[in-house]
């Protein structure tokens, strides 16, 4: 008989899975205990219920919280320098569109991500994927885009594989060559847009580091047209497609979102009803970025309240990157989808675990049930809610990957 691993002594088994015997939107399961043998779950449920066996591990929560690894489904944490310049400048009343005039914005990390060494951005990034860790994340995308010509790009994806390779966080990597348009293509922006189409995009694939290819859909950065382009090959060549759309303007992204059938529409900060309606027909999830919008300072958020009365499922993720949101922390994310964007706690937690899951094509993580891998995290704290509430306190006693301790202690 397999050697086994049981928690028990649970306050609050938070399964993400609502049913019988089990508490609110989120399936909680009281005074629980969880077995594991090797990387999965196998069996979650009432203590009492707990077969008693004498081959195990056991592990006493201390009537601890425990919830599913949190999934941060939107993250550019591939770059080089910071720019907290620019905070600097942006807080003496500088704009975005005038920073970007004098070489800041993301052209400013396109320029130095494009001059970094490999071998410094793959360190740059585990350090934030530790930090990430720390606080609960399990499972994790990251985007390229900040290197936006055939070399640079591919710098990128190998970043991402050897991330992949090496980080106890699950990472999935989603190909953003079609960012900006960098500035050595300005007057021939179709040139820029066929090299992404017929020689990034299959390049990217052949690294096996990418599953996902997304486009920055806003004026300034990529049009309609230029998206349904890069979404056909992508789909020729089988990657899912996430959007950025409507961050600054309502574009109608929510629209060409559920025309391309993409898997997911992220910012959405000024989406329309229509567009929303378009969404949730198609069933696009809706990635909602409360940190960009936070961090932004125009007091602009997405109204999740509209869009989750259209049927739009909806997920929160961090954006983290250096410019417009320079934060790993879900929990401050999901904070303000409560405060500021009219999400429900129960909403904010199932968005930043099984929906954001959903968002990334990985319905198995992101919840707790027999049979999945053993991604969970423990909390010092009474209820699942606490850490909303209690915003900026980390709570995360332990955090388990594959059924294996990775931090913390218990
Ligand atoms: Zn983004």
């Amino acid at each position: 008989m397999n050697k086994t691993l049981v928690i028990n002594n649970i306050s609050r088994l938070v399964t993400m899975e609502p049913g019988p015997n089990r508490e609110s939107k989120l399936g909680v399961i009281a005074d629980a205990a969880m077995r594991i043998e090797g990387e999965h779950i196998a069996w979650i449920g009432r203590q009492a219920d707990l077969s008693a066996s004498s081959n195990n591990d056991i592990i006493d929560a201390k009537r601890a919280v425990v919830l599913p690894g949190l999934v941060d489904c939107h993250t550019h944490i591939v770059h080089a320098d910071f720019r907290q310049g620019e905070f600097n400048l942006r807080s003496q009343g500088k704009t975005y569109k005038e920073i970007a005039e004098q070489g800041g914005g993301i052209m400013s990390s396109v320029r130095s991500t494009r001059a970094a060494l490999e071998e410094d951005l793959v360190a740059s990034a585990k350090a934030r994927l530790d930090e990430a860790l720390s606080r609960g994340t399990t499972t994790l995308e990251i985007k390229t885009g900040y290197g936006l010509n055939f070399d640079a790009e591919m710098k990128m994806v190998r970043v991402i594989k050897e991330l992949e390779r090496t980080s106890p966080i699950k990472i999935l990597g989603t190909f953003l060559g079609a960012h900006v348009v960098p500035a050595e293509y300005k007057d021939k922006r179709g040139e820029y847009v066929r090299l992404v189409v017929d020689k990034m995009l299959p390049a990217a694939l052949a690294s096996h580091a990418i599953s996902a290819c997304d486009v920055f859909v806003e004026e300034g950065a990529f049009t309609a047209d230029e998206a349904r382009s890069i979404a056909k090959k992508a789909r020729e060549l089988g990657l899912a497609l996430h959007l950025h759309i409507d961050q600054f303007a309502d574009g109608a992204g929510g629209m060409l979102a559920a025309e391309l059938s993409a898997l997911s529409a992220d910012h959405l900060d000024h989406t329309s009803e229509e567009s929303a309606g378009a969404m949730a027909s198609k069933g696009v999830i809706g990635v909602l970025l409360p940190g960009a919008s936070f961090f932004a300072g125009r007091g602009k958020y997405p109204n999740a309240r509209m869009m989750r009365e259209k049927g739009v499922k909806l997920a929160i993720a961090t954006d983290y990157n250096p410019g417009t949101n320079p934060s790993l922390d879900l929990w401050f994310s999901a904070t303000i989808a409560v405060t500021q964007m009219g999400m429900s706690c129960d909403e904010a937690l199932l968005g930043i675990t099984r929906h954001a899951a959903l968002a990334l094509g990985s319905a198995d993580a992101g919840k707790i049930a027999k049979g999945l891998r053993a991604d969970f995290i423990v909390l010092d704290a009474p209820d699942e809610y606490f850490p909303l509430y209690r915003y900026g306190v980390n709570f995360v006693k332990a955090v388990f990957v594959g059924g294996k301790l990775r931090r913390g202690t218990l």
